[in-house]
């Protein structure tokens, strides 16, 4: 990277330009910290408290049964289908640990696309909770999953003297047929022997959705996952007196990293949080006194706009930040009115491992994805030429890290499409448009690709639409996003009703159906029935048209 990076005059004050990374697996995460801690608690979960020793006991419990009971071997996908849990943090370390791959799934999605994620990745097993069975029996059809393991570690949790025990940790789980390896406490007597770990293993597959409509899993081994976990450490002052509130979602790269990575690497105490809820989170905070808070913008508008807020103690607080989506100007200046802190803003991707860009603590600045990261070098490019566009110009955000993914698992055709050669080197291309000002900070403007940022979750259109085409009054649709206060980006969707159905079907109907057919984040919540849908010569419908129409709305 050029040592001439106008960036560089903005750096934070004492931290180098680039960071050396361990070249050793992830698990020494947790047995680091273990063996350094092991009295201290690692997790805090709805009033159960969780130490480092008994985490790495029952994560060796875990890894050897899946090893020993479940024959699962060096390279083997292993599925995480589940929200934030201790069971969550237990399945990744463990699964880690046998030399096996992880491949965290949103727990919101629904069973077409569970299915679809587990044939691609070619999973062999699932770890995820019972009330998520039914639906994680009728996804395996016709994959590799060869063992559904759920329930994991009841007992151990109920004989938790100060147990306040959260709802999906309660549910017994079901045995179907001979499909779930189920016992009665997951645990194996065989010793685990020591798994040969490079760094240069896979370690990860997060899925992320594309332009066609189909998820792609996005290959991180563990050098790439290091660079984030520990550069967050260091840009955020992260130390083993942190408290780590864990809002975000685990299976998401920015919950992973920040709010499980980051933290444990550390050696702090992770309070882990199931659903947002913003009472739930406030009592954390000023109960654990919370001092780090990585999240996604929405939560901190919602936190803030909580009567009485005013009356609260957020004192503990030293560290407020996050990324995925824009902060509104005006919820940062609450939040340094009521903390004296400024949020500190991000951006990355999945296939970056979570950020590429922070915005220095000492010197932010709002609406602005900051200032690249360590060892990041970015430009913004007119991609169709690959000319290097000078400062305030608006192009293609393009980027080389060491956290970059290794390409799109059994897709290479679509890696290759997701690179651009600049002088000779290779960036990865973001798919945002944004510029970067006289000081070598980056903003985002909008979209090459086709994406609904709706609170953080991405949605695809073409996803959407694709599900609408199958509703049978439905001839057109077009997806698109519409201003909201709440969740930054609501999906709307303009439709086009069959002759016969007009009259007979509202939007209501519509929003219903699609409610019971899709995602819980990705269904259209607001419906606009047209009578044509604006299009090209070629037949082609322009979905800018509809889109910019939607953002006119905003001013
Ligand atoms: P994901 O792979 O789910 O993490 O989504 C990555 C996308 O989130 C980026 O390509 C951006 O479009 C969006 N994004 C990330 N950070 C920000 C931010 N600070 N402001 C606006 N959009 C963001």
């Amino acid at each position: 990277m050029k040592e001439d990076r106008p960036w560089f005059k903005y750096w934070p004050p004492k931290l180098p330009k680039t960071l050396d990374y361990p070249k050793a697996p992830l698990f020494n995460i947790l047995e680091v910290s273990a063996n350094r801690y092991p009295d201290k608690d690692a997790i805090i979960y709805y009033g159960t408290r969780i130490k480092y020793e008994k985490l790495l006991s029952n994560t060796l419990k875990f890894s050897s049964f899946l090893y020993n009971e479940l024959g699962i071997k060096k390279g083997d996908r292993v599925a995480i289908f589940m929200p934030n849990s201790v069971q969550w943090i237990i399945a990744y370390f463990g699964i880690l640990r046998a030399n096996a791959v992880v491949v965290p799934i949103n727990p919101l999605i629904a069973e077409d696309e569970l299915n679809y994620i587990l044939k691609d990745s070619g999973s062999v097993a699932v770890v995820t909770l019972s009330s998520q069975l039914p639906k994680v029996m009728k996804a395996i059809q016709g994959t590799e999953v060869r063992n559904v393991i759920s329930g994991m570690f009841r007992d151990y949790l109920s004989s938790s003297p100060e147990i306040k025990v959260h709802p999906l940790m309660l549910k017994e789980p079901e045995i179907q047929g001979d499909v779930i390896k189920w016992k009665e406490s997951i645990s194996s007597n065989k010793p685990l022997p020591e798994v040969s770990v490079t760094s240069e293993d896979i370690a990860l597959i997060p899925y992320t959705s594309g332009t066609t409509g189909f998820p792609k899993g996005c290959i991180h081994t563990h050098s790439t996952i290091w660079p984030t976990v520990i550069g967050s450490a260091f840009w955020n002052m992260v130390t083993p007196s942190a408290i780590g509130l864990a809002s975000l979602p685990l299976f998401h790269v920015t919950g992973f990293v920040h709010s499980l990575n980051t933290p444990m690497y550390v050696g702090g105490t992770i309070v882990l949080m199931s659903i947002w809820d913003r009472e739930a989170a406030l009592d954390a905070i000023e109960k654990y006194k919370v001092t780090h808070w990585t999240n996604i913008s929405t939560m901190v508008v919602d936190l803030l706009s909580t009567p009485g807020i005013e009356k609260r103690d957020l004192s503990s607080l030293v560290m407020v930040g996050g990324g995925g989506a824009a902060m509104p100007e005006a919820v940062a200046k609450k939040l340094r009115e009521l903390t004296g802190l400024d949020y500190v803003e991000g951006y990355g991707l999945t296939e970056t491992m979570s950020q590429t860009h922070v915005n220095p603590p000492h010197r932010p600045k709002l609406q602005c994805l900051g200032i690249p990261h360590f060892g990041v070098d970015a430009l913004v490019v007119d991609a169709s030429t690959g000319e290097v566009l000078p400062p305030n110009k608006e192009g293609e955000i393009v980027v080389k890290c060491p956290s970059l993914f290794k390409g799109y698992w059994r897709k290479e055709e679509e890696t290759r499409k997701s690179f651009i050669t600049i002088n000779g080197t290779e960036y990865f291309r973001t798919g945002d448009l944004g510029y970067m000002d006289d000081e070598g900070y980056f903003f985002i403007v909008d979209r090459v690709k086709r994406m609904i940022n709706r609170a953080g979750f991405k949605v695809w259109p073409t996803k959407v639409e694709n599900k609408l085409y199958q509703h049978p009054a439905i001839l057109e649709a077009c997806v698109v996003s519409t201003p909201d206060p709440r969740v930054g980006e609501e999906v709307k969707a303009y439709v086009v009703l069959r002759p016969e159905f007009r009259g007979k079907v509202t939007e209501e109907d519509i929003i219903k159906w699609s409610k019971e057919h899709m995602s819980a984040y990705e269904y259209p919540r607001v419906v606009e029935f047209v009578d044509s849908l604006p299009k090209s010569g070629s037949g082609k419908i322009l979905w800018r048209v509809l889109q910019d129409k939607e953002k006119n709305k905003s001013h």
